[in-house]
């Protein structure tokens, strides 16, 4: 994966609150306000009609989680699911740039996974030290 760094994810996270059609104002508070000192960042799908039968989409539920990925850091996500304002067996669409950083459900995105696996493995690090090198370097927390 090439590495964007912060500003790739600012930029990343602007457009992302443009698509969940967020007031510039909006944006501004969402970075600064936190409840642990972690950014909270919402996921929104671009597509906006059914790919079944074209009709429009609306919100269905939106899934709060903490994800920690190199690129990123340590930050609050939440997804925005969308379904078919038709039928609702039709799929539902999820933010597919979260489906790539990060697998779904999980806590750790694919670039800490193999980041860690590499300094583990290559550089015979202990888990300790990993994990005091990345919150050092990289603002992740965890485990
Ligand atoms: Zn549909």
């Amino acid at each position: 994966m090439k590495k964007k760094g912060l500003y790739g994810f600012l930029k990343l996270f602007h457009e992302q609150a443009q698509v969940a059609g967020w007031p510039v104002v909006e944006i501004t508070r969402a970075t600064i306000k936190n409840g642990y000192h972690l950014p909270h960042v919402d996921f929104v799908t671009k597509v906006r009609q059914c790919r079944c039968c074209g009709s429009a989409l609306h919100v269905q539920k939106s899934k709060k989680r903490i994800v920690s990925t190199m690129e990123t850091g340590t930050i609050q996500v939440r997804e925005i699911r969308k379904v078919c304002s038709a039928d609702s067996f039709h799929p539902v669409e999820t933010s597919g740039i979260l489906a790539q950083m990060v697998p779904a459900g999980q806590r750790y995105g694919y670039d800490l996974i193999v980041a860690v696996g590499m300094a583990r493995y290559l550089r015979n690090m202990q888990r300790q030290e990993i994990r005091a090198e990345l919150l050092r370097e990289k603002n992740v927390s965890g485990n």
